[in-house]
């Protein structure tokens, strides 16, 4: 075969291979639903028939509540129209690309409480940084930092900064970095996050020069 025709075969294999992953991926679409509120478009594509109904209102609800207050905080640009996927293909908590934010359906089976992994994911969309802007566990820290200070049900999800424990360091990311942010709002640093979000999304971090 020449080389041409070899690629031609390959690349119609390719398209008829995705073609019926996106085909098998709108089968399973259950519903999707458009709110409008406040400026903002919230589209919600369910892909698991069993998901349930209250733990996908309580998220309408968190995403309407918590996404303008991070938008007044931490970024007034951000986008304004976000996608939630409840996506059974997923296999981890959940992760968030651009404006859309994949949820794992069996995550919230067994913690159907945490609805604060909402918050956490659509502070991602505010940070908005783009890539290497910086060190990850900032980015996630921040990001956890939110949680722990405008989370919705924290207590009921039993989701707390944990207290200190020896071998941890303040760039382990998540809530170790965190606790560390908080730490320092509270002790001579106040509004270090917000500086710390800024240099990220300016690309202007660096190791060691924060003007705060
Ligand atoms: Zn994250």
């Amino acid at each position: 075969m020449s080389l041409i025709r070899t690629l031609a075969v390959t690349s119609l294999l390719f398209l008829s291979i995705t073609s019926i992953v996106s085909a098998q991926k709108k089968q399973v679409i259950q519903d999707k639903e458009v709110i409008h509120k406040n400026g903002l478009t919230l589209t919600f594509i369910n892909q698991d028939k069993n998901f349930s109904p209250v733990v996908r209102k309580r998220m309408i609800e968190t995403f309407f509540k918590v996404y303008p207050v991070l938008n007044g905080q931490y970024n007034e640009m951000t986008a304004k129209d976000v996608t939630f996927i409840i996506d059974t293909t997923y296999k981890g908590v959940a992760a968030t690309q651009g404006t859309i934010v994949a949820f794992s359906p069996v995550w919230f089976k067994q913690h159907p409480e945490d609805i604060d992994v909402v918050t956490h994911e659509v502070m991602h969309i505010v940070q908005n940084y783009g890539s290497e802007a910086g060190p990850w566990w900032i980015t996630e820290g921040i990001a956890d930092y939110v949680r722990y200070k405008y989370g919705v049900n924290n207590k009921g999800a039993k989701w707390a900064l944990s207290n200190y424990k020896s071998g941890q360091n303040y760039d382990n990311g998540y809530r170790t970095t965190a606790r560390f942010f908080a730490w320092l709002e509270t002790h001579n640093y106040s509004g270090i996050v917000k500086v710390l979000d800024q240099h990220m999304r300016d690309h202007t971090y660096t190791e060691f020069r924060i003007i705060l």
